[in-house]
């Protein structure tokens, strides 16, 4: 195994908070491939993070999730036009991946919109911030992951003095830029560029953190933004340093659920699970055996070993290019399995009942063990698949 090089300390932590920025329903096989059978609906909240350098007194958030006004404001499902248009219209393989992306986003957006189901944001993430007492006038800048509807919230709340930072390729692709309704292709709405700095990254002198691509964005080695593009063109990640030796990476849309990047070699499974994900069981339990989820992990039938691999794999249809999310993905798994790292991706419903959400700060999350309580959480979504007479659980 490759021994991950974390970034030297320089003197500067950043605070981390974590804001509910709204959640989505999908089915699960929209976003994984071969779900678990039982694992039907993926709940995906959305998260936006406060990142705050005390030190240089600056704040920024990464993602701002949902915006409340989505149903008026964004580029109409009706842009199904996008779906039906011919293929011959799309130059490369890339492209194609693109079309079919933007295909089944309609589709779930349809299908939500249809059955009424879940799109659901109460509050912006810029109200939030206010009712916080957090001037909006003090947040620097807005960085998105990309440019998905459930990252780009709603910037034209802040003032024009909040830049706006996208990951490269951004400006230059017309599903991103310039955006809608001066452009009715992009997917991104004009109003989060009017009267602000809009500055799209340029990794040509990066530094390279664990394979990553990765800009020192405080230039004090406090927050350094990783190139991480499959999922979309124009994606990227963080990694926050929030103690001398300890870090968040903030995963994006790297994966949508924990088991696209769980077990590993860097994080095997547990011959016992510690908090106990069979939670629902009226039984109190503190542990669980591994095996349990071993047993009914897809690893097995792909013939490997499943203590060690994760339970899914990466879905073409969510990722504009497969090949890229891979290599990105498997780029984190190292981070995912260092003690110094917890890693937080955009949509991970399991850790809403660990973390502590803002106004509350995961600075501290290392000393507070929110990563040892989150780790496996997410298996309890695989309960429906487990054999219960099976279950030798303590
Ligand atoms: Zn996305
Ligand atoms: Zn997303």
């Amino acid at each position: 195994m490759a021994l991950l090089e974390l970034p030297d300390y320089r003197d500067t932590t950043v605070d981390v908070s974590i804001i509910y920025g709204g959640r989505t329903t999908v089915p699960a096989s929209y976003v994984v491939k071969t779900p678990i059978a039982g694992h039907v609906l993926l709940d995906m909240p959305c998260y936006s993070f406060l990142i705050e350098n005390k030190r240089i007194n600056k704040k920024v958030l990464f993602d701002l999730g949902l915006r409340k006004d989505w149903k008026e404001k964004l580029p109409p499902p009706s842009k199904q036009h996008l779906y039906l248009k011919p293929a011959s219209g799309y130059s490369s393989m890339q492209n194609m991946m693109r079309h079919m992306l933007t295909a089944i986003e309609l589709r779930v957006l349809n299908q939500i919109e249809s059955a009424k189901a879940i799109m659901d944001i109460e509050q912006d993430v810029a109200d939030q911030l206010h009712n916080a007492s957090v001037p909006l006038e003090s947040i620097n800048a807005i960085i998105w992951s990309h440019h998905h509807i459930d990252h780009t919230g709603d910037p034209s709340l802040f003032p024009s003095s909040t830049d706006l930072v996208v990951g490269p390729g951004f400006k230059r692709d017309t599903t991103t830029f310039p955006g809608y309704p001066t452009n009715t292709d992009a997917l991104v709405t004009d109003d989060a560029f009017f009267g602000r700095r809009l500055v799209e990254l340029d990794f040509s002198d990066a530094v390279t953190i664990g394979g990553f691509l990765a800009i020192d964005f405080f230039q004090d080695g406090s927050l350094y933004l990783l190139k991480s593009s499959g999922h979309t063109h124009d994606h990227i990640s963080a990694l926050a340093r929030t103690s001398e030796n300890h870090f968040i990476l903030l995963g994006g849309d790297i994966a949508h659920h924990p088991g696209e990047y769980r077990p590993t070699e860097h994080l095997p499974l547990p011959i016992e699970i510690s908090p106990s994900p069979l939670k629902e069981d009226t039984i109190s339990i503190s542990t669980c055996p591994g095996s349990i989820f071993e047993a009914i992990s897809p690893a097995n039938s792909r013939g490997s070993d499943a203590k060690v691999t994760p339970f899914y794999e990466l879905n073409a249809g969510m990722n504009e290019d497969l090949g890229d999310a891979e290599v990105a993905l498997e780029k984190m798994l190292p981070f995912d399995g260092s003690a110094k790292v917890m890693v937080i991706i955009a949509h991970d419903a399991s850790l809403l009942d660990v973390l502590p959400f803002f106004p509350n700060s995961i600075t501290e999350w290392d000393i507070q063990g929110y990563k040892a309580k989150g780790a496996w959480s997410f298996l309890k979504d695989f309960v429906g698949a487990i054999d219960r007479s099976a279950d030798g659980s303590t």
